[in-house]
């Protein structure tokens, strides 16, 4: 699918302002969370200034570099499918609406399409969990491509069962990259 088109400017006017784009987070967003759990970010960047206090106070794990300070996805603050500090949550976080969403807060795609079209994204992201188990990298609380490159990195064992496993694993993660990047991310997003 092509990006959708006249996307909201980020840091603008929030969309959450306006009854549809309300209205398709509230439809969409409960049965999805690829963007808190590690899916589609392996961090959050806070800004340069900013400090969250609520983030503070969870188990956060922090990573900083030249370009600021972030932390690591899954979110902490991701719980039952909610974020539990949204009237808190950072900037990165606001201005973050998926090509989904836009597209149909924007009437451009059907709401059951963009249910569909999670579910479907869902089903390949649990796919690619059950191969990193049996390779030996479960759930680690780490994002899901820094999961897959560090399984790929450490493949030790070269039996028949896991070179196969190996192959289908990076054919799935190009798969999901490319689902990601056609549906879900914004012209300045990437998987990392
Ligand atoms: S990826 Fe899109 S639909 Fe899913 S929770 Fe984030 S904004 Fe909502
Ligand atoms: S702070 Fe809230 S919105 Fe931001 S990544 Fe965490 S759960 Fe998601």
């Amino acid at each position: 699918m092509a990006q959708p088109a006249n996307k909201p400017p980020l840091g603008d006017s929030p969309p959450e302002s306006n009854e549809a784009w309300s209205q398709a987070i509230r439809d969409l967003c409960p049965g999805c969370g690829l963007c808190c759990n590690g899916v589609l970010f392996a961090t959050v960047r806070l800004g340069a200034e900013e400090v969250i206090p609520a983030l503070e106070s969870l188990n956060t794990r922090w990573e900083s570099s030249p370009d600021g300070k972030a932390f690591l996805q899954p979110c902490p603050a991701f719980r039952g499918q909610h974020c539990a500090i949204y009237s808190e949550r950072p900037l990165k976080c606001r201005e973050f609406h998926c090509g989904l969403l836009a597209a149909v807060a924007q009437g451009q795609m059907t709401l059951a399409r963009a249910q569909a079209e999670i579910r479907e994204t869902q089903r390949q992201v649990a796919r690619i969990e059950a191969w990193l188990a049996q390779l030996g990298h479960p759930g680690s609380g780490q994002s899901l491509s820094r999961r897959c490159r560090q399984c790929l990195a450490a493949a030790h064992d070269n039996s028949d069962e896991a070179v196969e496993i190996r192959a289908e694993l990076m054919l799935a993660v190009r798969a999901l990259v490319q689902r990601l990047s056609s549906l879900f991310y914004n012209d300045t997003d990437k998987y990392t």
